[in-house]
């Protein structure tokens, strides 16, 4: 823009005002449009779900052959590593799978900008908390134990991560050590040691 300075040292811009556009996206074949609302669910999930009747007004999902074009760009990664020795944990909060994920971009409404994800090995259950900052880690997971294990009655022997900062600081450590929870650090660069939690991220931030 190029404007003339006027008297008093301002500079005056004359705007139109556009008339607004509301742009909005519309799906026609409720497969797709369930697909999308799922956060990307595959759709022989889909089916299962409507076959189960486990979702209130879902349709009958049929094709599950379908493909979609934005999964397959954004869910394409290396294979995976393959699985030496799979521990599988036989009780709830044997082994609890943790990471930090993030920064997020665009971050929330609420200035979070990380996840802190938790997955119980034998039940798969997973407890979430967004993080305003990396530091924020510890007093999360030390509230957050607390109320796992109220809530599964059982308690925690097992805490995998892999070696962040946040995870490794000598506070942590002893915190753990205090608690009688037993470390389990993966290899460095190995993320797919971590493979349980790190796919989980794939799936969260795949949905947001
Ligand atoms: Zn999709």
């Amino acid at each position: 823009m190029k404007v003339l300075r006027s008297r008093n040292r301002l500079y005056k811009i004359n705007l139109k005002i556009d008339s607004p556009v509301c742009l909005m996206s519309k799906l026609d074949e409720p497969a797709w449009l369930w697909h999308a609302r799922m956060g990307h669910l595959n759709f022989e999930s889909l089916s299962q779900l409507s076959s189960k009747d486990m979702v209130r007004n879902l349709p009958k999902i049929t094709h599950v052959t379908n493909v979609c074009d934005a999964c397959q760009i954004g869910k394409q990664t290396r294979l995976p590593f393959p699985s030496h020795a799979s521990f599988r944990a036989t009780k709830p909060l044997e082994l609890i799978h943790a990471d930090l994920c993030g920064p997020l971009t665009p971050e929330t409404w609420s200035s979070n900008k990380y996840m802190f994800v938790m997955i119980d090995d034998f039940s798969r259950y997973m407890w979430c908390s967004l993080l305003n900052s990396k530091d924020q880690t510890f007093s999360k997971f030390k509230r957050s134990k607390g109320l796992i294990e109220a809530e599964t009655c059982q308690k925690m022997v097992t805490l995998r991560t892999d070696r962040g900062g946040e995870f490794t600081s000598r506070e942590f450590n002893q915190w753990c050590e205090d608690q009688s929870i037993r470390r389990n650090l993966t290899a460095p660069y190995t993320p797919q040691q971590n493979g349980v939690v790190e796919r989980r991220n794939r799936t969260l931030v795949g949905m947001i």
